[in-house]
């Protein structure tokens, strides 16, 4: 435990009662029934239940539940119902009362809420083993019931998020880790946005504390110029709104450090080349009488009259709202100083909306078309939840799609408007209408032209889709979708056929040996598995069923053969695959098959000794232990984390930002170890630097000069495409840490043909 101070235990009282002051004054303030009594109730309910424990950073543990019940008052804009769960929601999972005991306290609402809170907590902080896919299907089921579960679960975990620093090294990855998974996602679809944006920074700020800082730092020293920008920028826009007599506020929108490092990395571009940095944000009070929508064109019709638009970034949200409620009219135009600057206008109700999302409409209480569109949402879920899928991680990634997704508008041929995700298909678009159309769509006729059913839609298609009953559902169509919806059906019909086909293998094989009079059961067909060097008996049936395998006398001789002689070893499945462990790149290379069982007793007794608790340091003595994760190729001064792979016996090291990281992260957090390199250059580690630039003669002479120059660089492999005189090369060099990359990239860059050089 941290050696705190204890304070005299009357100050602090006084402090959790400020603490609750503050709540009580922001809910006063809100326009809510005044439910003051009964909060006031729960507090004291609370407090009394939690009292004597502390959190890990020393403060009374009420501190949580009341910072809880304020974001969730505050900055989501809940009532009393949601302020008392957020109070009481600790108190089930951690203390010895009861849901009944709320429930004969505060009535069935609040205790359903906190039933809800509780089961879905699954010890994310507790030692218990969390399956965090698990936990995200309770997570969805429940807020199908209530959202607010859901609402106040996004408020807890952003404050335990806002006192991350107090947790364990090893804890705040995982935690950081499942935010930007689960929750950044889900307050996004629900149209928390201001509360996504901050969680996903809390969550950058964890797992690459140096870039953040970096990013930071570029930020500060790049705000005067943009202030100029800016001020320029808008002041003819005063001048002309002023005018059309409206009251309006204009505000800069400076892109997040997460969001600016995430395009920096998906774009391979340095913060400079960053040009959407700033943008512009107009909210307006509308006139009395006057409609919003027509205040926004208004403004749109001014804004053109000063500066150039740009053709193809016009986006109407305002008549076409997001699936999350989003409204609002977004242009680009040219700036004096010739940079396209984003203006976003809106009024001030969807100004709310768009920071507090569902909660914003029940305050507006208006009977939105939008409203319409999150239960379509939430239906979907539920339906996919319902079909019982084998992998709930697939299931994670296949609702993970629809809350990524950005949309398009696709037309009925009636002309009936369905939002679908971009990179919809045609079958997507028939799937979202009805199995049947999906199951049997044979094409589509878009804008009157026959499309194949796997053609992509584009926003403002209309869709008309063409069935033929004997059509089947073809395994490629997987491919093709990416819907949700579309892709839980589809693998339900592939199942559903993959049984019959099974059972008709089954049927086969046992005529087949009827024939022989050999007996059907486990024994024989695990045998001729085997003989088929099949991985599965399903697959066998499979195989029979279709006719790949073809039963006859060599099958009856191999089980008679077999029948009599039950002591031949000589053939099993397990020799038939090499095992060649993969670690290091000097065992990778050596390619060594060892035996399985010597690596796996020594790497089983070795991994016993990691300590789960504490930064794991990787340096000379511990790098061969280590498994350096192919998928994103970690290297000495990457933000990196290890992950204890129990069933495969290996301690792997992966890149903190690595997606399938992030799936472990979510899926097994206990097994996750915080790790910081100290290599003393005596190792050599695989990395990709990708070149860019004209094709010019000489320039790939002039590459392997800067190669051979960094003498200790080994060059592994080289992978050169020319295009219409350019040309890109992948480079995949052995090197010691990122430092030797960057001078390597930074003396490629010196070539003139050279434009690009980074690492991927
Ligand atoms: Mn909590």
């Amino acid at each position: 435990m941290p050696d705190t101070v204890t304070k005299p235990e009357e100050f602090e009282e006084q402090e959790v009662y400020q603490e609750f002051r503050k709540l009580l004054d922001a809910y006063l303030a809100s326009n809510h029934r005044k439910k003051v009594d009964i909060i006031t109730r729960a507090f004291n309910f609370a407090r009394q239940a939690h009292k004597g424990v502390r959190r890990r950073s020393g403060e009374p543990y009420i501190m949580h539940p009341i910072a809880v019940a304020r974001i969730a008052c505050e900055e989501i804009g809940l009532g009393s119902t949601s302020i008392c769960a957020a109070l009481l929601h600790d108190v089930v999972e951690d203390t010895e009362y009861t849901c009944e005991d709320i429930q004969n306290l505060f009535g069935s609402k609040i205790a359903n809420i906190v039933e809800g809170l509780t089961k879905i907590s699954g010890g994310i902080f507790g030692e218990r083993a969390s399956l965090q896919a698990e936990t995200f299907k309770k997570l969805l089921l429940t807020m199908s019931e209530d959202i607010r579960v859901i609402l106040i679960k996004i408020s807890d975990r952003l404050h335990n998020m806002r006192t991350l620093s107090s947790m364990l090294p090893s804890k705040q990855y995982k935690i950081a880790g499942e935010t930007l998974y689960i929750y950044a996602p889900i307050a996004s679809r629900l149209g928390l946005n201001r509360i996504k944006n901050e969680l996903e920074d809390l969550s950058f700020r964890y797992e690459h504390p140096d870039d953040y800082k970096l990013i930071k730092e570029k930020l500060t020293s790049t705000q005067e110029e943009r202030e100029t920008v800016f001020q320029e920028f808008i002041a003819p826009i005063h001048t002309a709104l002023d005018k059309l007599g409206l009251h309006y506020t204009i505000e800069a929108r400076i892109k997040t450090p997460y969001s600016i490092w995430k395009k920096m990395q998906d774009k391979h571009v340095t913060f400079e080349e960053i040009f959407d940095i700033l943008a512009t944000r107009i909210v307006f009070e509308p006139k009395e009488g006057e409609d919003e929508i027509n205040t926004c064109f208004n403004i749109y019709v001014a804004l053109t009259r000063i500066y150039t638009l740009h053709p193809d970034r016009t986006r109407d949200w305002v008549n076409h709202p997001k699936a999350n409620g989003y409204q609002a009219l977004h242009v680009t135009l040219m700036s004096p100083q010739g940079q396209w600057i984003e203006v976003q206008i809106r009024s001030q109700r969807m100004q709310d909306i768009a920071e507090q999302g569902v909660a914003a409409h029940w305050r507006y209480k208006s009977p939105s078309p939008t409203d319409a569109k999150m239960d379509g949402w939430i239906h979907t879920i539920k339906e996919i939840l319902d079909d019982p899928q084998p992998d709930t991680l697939d299931l994670l990634d296949t609702i993970k799609l629809n809350l990524f997704a950005s949309e398009i508008l696709v037309f009925t041929p009636k002309g009936e408007i369905k939002t679908m995700p971009t990179g919809a298909t045609a079958l997507d678009f028939a799937f979202s209408i009805h199995s049947f159309l999906g199951t049997n769509c044979i094409g589509a006729k878009v804008n009157h032209h026959l499309v194949p059913p796997t053609e992509p839609l584009n926003s403002g298609d209309q869709v008309e889709i063409l069935t033929s009953r004997q059509l089947q559902v073809k395994r490629e169509w997987l491919d093709y979708v990416t819907t949700a919806k579309a892709k839980s059906k589809i693998q339900a019909c592939l199942r559903k056929m993959d049984r019959e086909k099974q059972s008709e293998g089954e049927r086969r094989l046992r005529d087949f040996l009827m024939d022989k009079d050999i007996e059907y059961n486990t024994n024989i067909l695990d045998k001729l598995r085997i003989f088929h060097q099949r991985p599965t008996s399903r697959k066998l049936l499979l195989d029979v069923a279709d006719g790949q395998i073809a039963l006859g006398d060599d099958d009856i001789n191999f089980l008679r053969g077999k029948n009599k002689n039950n002591n031949s070893n000589s053939f099993t499945w397990r020799n038939l695959i090499p095992f060649v462990k993969s670690g290091n790149e000097q065992s990778a290379k050596d390619n060594r098959q060892s035996s399985i069982t010597d690596s796996q007793s020594s790497d089983e007794q070795w991994l016993k000794t990691i300590d789960r608790k504490s930064v794991f340091v990787i340096d000379e003595s511990t790098i061969d232990h280590c498994h350096i994760a192919p998928c994103c190729m970690p290297i000495p001064d990457d933000d990196a984390l290890g992950y204890i792979d129990e069933s495969a016996q290996t301690f792997t090291i992966h890149k903190r930002e690595c997606e399938q990281a992030n799936k472990l992260k979510s899926q097994f957090g206990n097994n996750i170890v915080a790790v910081k390199w100290n290599m003393q250059r005596g190792h050599l580690f695989e990395t990709t630097i990708r070149v860019e630039g004209a094709d010019e003669m000489g320039t790939l002479f002039q590459i392997a000069e800067s190669l051979f120059k960094h003498s200790g660089l080994n060059v592994k492999g080289l992978n050169i495409q020319t295009d219409k005189g350019f040309f890109h090369a992948d480079l995949s060099v052995l090197v010691h840490d990122i430092k030797e990359v960057h001078a390597l990239c930074e003396d490629l860059l010196k070539i003139e043909a050279i434009l690009k050089a980074v690492r991927v």
